[in-house]
């Protein structure tokens, strides 16, 4: 395995923690974005914000393919969970990702990739696996991860971590009506977000390992956006940085 992990988020309150640890970066610009190039707990990383939704992600995904010739890519971020048990505070890491507004129906079947007979693409498992176990960890004490305030506020008492699948699509889901379908037409979705499945489908193309992995921001309910902007910018850069840095402090040393 040669090249170096990318670690991608989304919105910058998603990964300014991060890169205020990697001291050695350089920044290369391509199609408008920062591309951060440096090391992280001693590992080659390029840690980049795709913007928000799935054309964004997708570009971003094919300019570190295709530029940086990294060797697998981890999506980090925040989503609002969509099972009974998945809240705010919580970690789901994906172990399968879907479009829950692609449907070419009736041509092909509700959210198949046209041409592609896919619905649903497969995260890394060795990734996923590394990941969860490290979220576990992290997850054992919430006031280091974020600090007193933040755990009350937001009450991360006693965060979890879930596997299984993430629904992406171009919609902020804010309203319970939006949520209560989508539960009911994907009932296995843990979370819903934006980007993820776009970026597991371009690694798909690839035949490059992807993983991706998100801090419940909100339940995608109609209190949606009142819990967002407040949680993003006190907890998921801390959350990002803590398992990521985690994750990346257990794979071998690059000599
Ligand atoms: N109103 C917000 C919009 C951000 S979009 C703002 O002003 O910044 C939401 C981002 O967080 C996306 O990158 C998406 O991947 C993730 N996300 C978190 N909760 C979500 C939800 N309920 N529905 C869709 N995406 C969500």
């Amino acid at each position: 395995m040669h090249g170096p992990v990318a670690i991608v988020a989304a919105m910058h309150e998603e990964l300014s923690a991060l890169l205020a640890q990697m001291p050695d970066e350089q920044r290369v610009r391509v199609a408008g974005r920062d591309f951060w190039v440096g090391h992280l707990q001693g590992q080659p990383v390029v840690a980049v914000l795709s913007r928000i939704g799935k054309v964004a992600a997708a570009v971003t995904a094919t300019v570190l393919l295709e530029r940086f010739g990294v060797r697998a890519v981890v999506f980090t971020g925040v989503a609002g969970g969509l099972a009974p048990g998945v809240r705010v505070g919580d970690v789901v890491v994906a172990t399968e990702l879907l479009q829950h507004d692609l449907d070419a129906s009736p041509i092909f079947p509700k959210y198949e990739v046209p041409l592609m007979g896919l619905s649903r693409f497969v995260a890394d498992r060795a990734i996923g696996d590394a990941l969860s176990g490290v979220a576990a960890g992290v997850l054992r004490d919430p006031v280091a991860l974020t600090g007193r305030a933040a755990v009350e506020e937001f009450g991360l008492q006693s965060p979890k971590v879930h596997r299984g699948l993430l629904a992406s699509g171009d919609r902020f889901v804010s309203t319970t009506a939006e949520s209560e379908a989508l539960r009911r037409d994907l009932p296995d979705a843990l979370a819903v977000e934006m980007e993820g499945a776009a970026v597991a489908q371009v690694c798909h193309d690839y035949g490059v390992p992807f993983a991706a992995m998100r801090t419940i921001s909100d339940r995608a309910d109609d209190e949606a956006h009142g819990d967002f902007a407040r949680f993003v910018s006190l907890v998921a850069s801390r959350y990002s940085l803590a398992l990521v840095g985690a994750w990346l402090a257990t794979l071998p040393a690059v000599s």
